[in-house]
Formats: structure tokens, C-alpha cells, sequence
């Protein structure tokens, strides 16, 4: 379990501000990139301190800092300029972090170290769009909703819906190796992109160039897909995009119980049939979306499909699905819980939480469909066990043909800080083992960040030494997202 010393340790911001100095390089940084790029003001600070993990969400609500303040934020507005600043850094052994928009949930952009966090906002244009490839290529800052918005006025997606749209990068999609909720479909990230470049920690830039695919030795891409800012900056991204599907067609079933949903899930994706949406709801989460209307008052458990792409095609594809569907006994809603979903799905759900003083986080991991069941029943056993007031709910999204992703939202009532945060670490980590003890993944989109670090030896066993291998040729002075995915922070080498 992750500790609650440093670097998580709660401090009050007045207190780590007023022991701050402002490093010596500051000033030569501004030299290189220019006064407007370059902050270490107390706001700008304060900012760039934290990600939305829970544990720094708790603690801006009490204007708390949840780690070491970095050092200075800088704002490259090329890639050359991008370049310059790492070389800068490496000459300095000025610790950096990568950051997004910070929308992360493990703390993955949050500083641990005084990094100088390397923001990559300003670097935000469409670099190229080839529609005959059905390619776009952009700098690794932009937007996400702003990327969609831009490709929805040529009539493309790309396809990846995750529900922080509006809130991150295209750069963050690809160091997260991240999901979004079309992903059935279109699939994820990695699927998606087809290549980029990379400033490497020496300043070097990797370009990876876009193809469909290559027979040419292990993937480089793949390395960067997840690398969590710790091998490099990714700078500019090629993803694959679609024409806008013609036609979105709901599919909105009730069913009897939960195993019924898996078998008709399952069904659906072995039949080769690629539904875009894909949501199971537990007997807890379809209350809360739809308790007591009809058909959910005599079958509690409710499944969201979408069916996209040219109309005859999301039509067959619903009716071979609903033909299963009906086989386990479900029956059809009307498209009510569908619309409601669709005009909520880029919204935070904690936020309802956090106004009120509990404690939410979510936790999503990978099983396979002959243990899912039982891993669920695992984990309502834990959660339970956790504390009896818990709010505890689960979904399941992004089907594969093999399993499936256990999305669980876990909410603490109101009691002291340091009663409810080792609940929901300690209830992370059985999580955790359960899914590793039933076959299955430790994350299936949120990364490592900080939080699960300590466990990636589980998960990957002999593997990381792979990673840390690689980590420690392409940065040997341990200057990029030290603490991060798992790496140890050896600062002493700087
Ligand atoms: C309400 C909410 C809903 C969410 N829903 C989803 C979801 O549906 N699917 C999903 O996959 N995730 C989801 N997330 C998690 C998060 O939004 C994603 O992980 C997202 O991809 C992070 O992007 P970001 O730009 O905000 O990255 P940040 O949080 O800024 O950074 C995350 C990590 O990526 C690294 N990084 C960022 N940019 C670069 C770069 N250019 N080069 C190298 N490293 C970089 C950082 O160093 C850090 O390690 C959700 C989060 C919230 C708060």
C-alpha cells in the first residue's frame, strides 16, 4: 500500500510556500524561452502540485498540498523550443514531469521531487490531416475535446470518448495508455495511434514513423504508449480517425441478475459484433440511474449498448445483439437511460461526493469472463468488509471477446482524513489482489501514476527489470518523472 509519508504527506500550503526559495536557474531558463513562459509564482505552484487522484482533491479542500511543490512551470511553444528545455534541464539535473492537462487519478503529474514541470498546453496544433489515410497528426498539448471539435467540423472522430474529454491531452491519452467509452469499437488508445515523436531525456528527438504496421523488431511505439512521462516527452502524436459514424442506434436491456449480463456481453463481442458503447451496470448503479421505473423494478440490472457507423450495419449489429440479449432472458427499455447517459458522459460523477464531504475514488481493473463473477463477489465481500457505510458501486465498459473492464466507484462518509484515506488505499490494494489472484489486470486505463506503483512487481514480475533497464539507458540520471510507474525516484544521482 502506498504510504502516507512523503511523497503524499499533507502539508499547509502556507507553510511549504514560505520555506520555498526560488531555484538559481530560474532566471538562465528565462533567458532561453522567454519571460512568459517560464512561472514560479506561488499560484502557478500551487496549480501544477496536483492531478485529480483523490487523495489531492481531499486535500485542496482543505488548501492543503498533497506532495513537493515543483520547482518552476515552463511553457514550450515548439518542439524545438521543447528540445531546448530538456537539454537545459540535463545540463542543470533539473528533475521534469510531463503534464497534460492533470487530469490523471494516480498521480502521475504530481511532483515528488521539486521537479520543473514541463507543461504542455502551448503545444497544441493540428500538424497534419490526411483524410485518404485517415490519419491526423497533432502536437501532444492539444485538447482532447478541442481535437474532437476540429475533426467533427470535417465530419471525422477519432473515436476515443474518454468521459475527461474536456479535461485532457492527446499527449496524456498516450502516457496513460488510456480508454475511452467508444472503445468497443474504435478501440483503445494503442490502437489508435500510429505514431509520434518523442523528445528523448538526452533532447534527441525519436520520430516513429506512421505506418499501418511494420515486422520490425519489438514496437517502439508501444514503449511510449503508457511510458507515463518517465522514458520521454511524446511531442507530436499520429492517431488513426474515422468518417463520423452515419447512424448511432441505443440498445437499453433490463436483465434478471448480473450473470445474465455477462453471458450476453461475452456473446455479443465473441459474435464478432462491435457494439461502440458497451456499459453493464451492478444492482447498485442501475438504481442509482434508474431504480424504480419499469422494466428495472422486476429486472435490476440494466446494460447500455450503442451500435455506430453506416445505418443498415449499427442495425443488423443491434438486432444479431438484442437476438442474444433476449436468449438470457433480457428485455428492452426504452432509450431513456441512453440519452441521460449521453448528456452526462464528460462529466465528473465525484464532484456530488466531494461537496459533501465523502470520500470517492474509483478503481478499474481487467478480468477475464470466466472470473469475473467471481472476482466481482470478491470485491462486494471487501468493500463491505471496508466499512459498513461504504457506497459501493461497479460497472462493466470496454468488452473484449476474452473479459471485460470492472469499473467500482468506492465513497466514504464523512469521518477524519486519516481514518477514511487507509480505507480506500487498503480497500485499493484488495482490489488489486483479487484481480491479480483471479487472472486479471491491476489497471485497464488509469495507469500507474504514484498509487499503484508498488505494485507493479505483481503485476509484471520479471518485466520490470525490462523497464527499469530501458529506463535507466535512456535516463541515467533518473531526471524524467522520477517516482513514477513504478521506477524508484534516484534522485541521488542528479
Ligand atoms: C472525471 C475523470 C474521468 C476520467 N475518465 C477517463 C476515461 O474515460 N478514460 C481514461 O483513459 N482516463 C480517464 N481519466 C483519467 C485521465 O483523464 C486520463 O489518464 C488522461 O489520459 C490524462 O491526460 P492528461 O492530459 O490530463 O494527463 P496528465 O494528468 O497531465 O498526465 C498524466 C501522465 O501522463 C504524462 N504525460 C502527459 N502528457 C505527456 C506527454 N506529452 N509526454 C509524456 N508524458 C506525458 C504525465 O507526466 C503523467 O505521468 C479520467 C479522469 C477524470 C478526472
Amino acid at each position: 500500500m502506498p504510504s502516507l509519508s512523503t511523497p503524499l504527506a499533507s502539508r499547509a500550503l502556507e507553510e511549504v510556500l514560505a520555506a520555498r526559495q526560488s531555484p538559481s536557474w530560474v532566471p538562465a531558463l528565462r533567458a532561453l524561452v522567454g519571460d512568459q513562459a517560464v512561472r514560479d509564482d506561488p499560484a502557478a505552484l500551487w496549480v501544477y502540485s496536483r492531478d485529480r487522484s483523490p487523495f489531492a482533491v481531499f486535500n485542496v479542500r482543505r488548501l492543503r498540498i498533497p506532495a513537493s511543490l515543483p520547482s518552476a512551470v515552463v511553457s514550450p511553444t515548439s518542439v524545438e523550443e521543447l528540445q531546448q528545455v530538456v537539454r537545459f534541464a540535463r545540463e542543470h539535473g533539473i528533475a521534469v514531469l510531463p503534464f497534460g492537462a492533470g487530469s490523471g487519478v494516480l498521480g502521475a503529474a504530481m511532483p515528488v521531487s521539486g521537479e520543473l514541470i514541463l507543461d504542455l498546453k502551448a503545444l497544441n496544433h493540428i500538424v497534419a490531416f490526411e483524410p485518404i489515410d485517415g490519419l491526423v497528426t497533432v502536437q501532444a498539448g492539444l485538447n482532447g475535446a478541442q481535437l474532437e471539435a476540429w475533426l467533427d467540423e470535417r465530419g471525422w472522430t477519432t473515436g476515443h470518448h474518454p468521459q475527461s474529454l474536456h479535461m485532457s491531452t492527446v499527449g496524456g491519452w498516450v502516457a496513460c495508455r488510456g480508454a475511452g467509452q467508444s472503445s468497443s469499437r474504435y478501440g483503445k488508445i494503442e490502437d489508435m495511434v500510429q505514431g509520434c515523436t518523442v523528445v528523448l531525456p538526452d533532447s534527441r528527438l525519436l520520430e516513429v514513423r506512421p505506418v499501418s504496421r511494420r515486422s520490425v523488431g519489438p514496437s517502439l511505439k508501444d514503449l511510449f504508449v503508457g511510458s507515463e512521462g518517465t522514458l520521454g516527452v511524446l511531442a507530436t502524436v499520429t492517431l488513426r480517425v474515422w468518417p463520423k459514424p452515419q447512424a448511432k442506434l441505443p440498445l437499453v436491456l433490463a436483465l434478471d441478475d448480473l450473470d445474465a449480463g455477462f453471458s450476453t456481453l461475452r456473446q455479443i463481442m465473441q459474435a464478432e459484433l462491435r457494439p461502440a458503447v458497451v456499459r453493464l451496470y451492478d444492482a447498485h448503479e442501475t438504481a442509482h440511474r434508474v431504480g424504480g421505473r419499469e422494466p428495472f423494478d422486476r429486472k435490476p440490472i440494466m446494460a447500455i449498448l450503442e451500435y455506430a457507423g453506416s445505418a443498415s450495419l449499427a442495425a443488423l449489429e443491434r438486432d444479431l445483439s438484442w437476438q442474444i440479449a433476449r436468449s438470457h432472458g433480457a428485455v428492452t427499455a426504452a432509450d431513456t437511460p441512453y440519452l441521460e447517459w449521453l448528456k452526462t458522459r464528460y462529466l465528473s460523477g465525484s464532484v456530488q461526493y466531494q461537496v459533501r464531504d465523502w470520500y470517492a475514488d474509483t478503481i478499474e481493473v481487467t478480468g477475464r469472463w470466466s472470473t469475473l463473477p467471481n472476482m466481482h463477489r470478491e470485491f462486494v465481500a471487501a468493500a463491505r468488509a471496508a466499512h459498513p457505510q461504504i457506497d459501493f458501486g461497479a460497472h462493466w465498459s470496454h468488452a473484449y471477446p476474452e473479459g471485460a473492464c470492472e469499473y467500482m466507484t468506492m465513497c466514504l462518509p464523512p469521518m477524519p482524513e486519516d481514518e477514511a484515506i487507509p480505507l480506500l488505499f487498503g480497500l485499493a490494494d484488495q482490489i488489486q489482489d483479487i484481480a491479480l489472484r483471479n487472472g486479471g489486470a491491476i489497471s485497464h486505463h488509469h495507469g500507474i501514476g504514484i498509487l499503484r506503483g508498488y505494485k507493479l512487481l505483481d503485476e509484471l514480475g520479471l518485466g520490470v527489470e525490462i523497464l527499469q533497464a530501458i529506463k535507466d539507458h535512456l535516463d541515467p540520471q533518473g531526471l524524467f518523472a522520477p517516482g513514477k510507474l513504478g521506477m524508484p525516484d534516484r534522485g541521488g544521482q542528479r
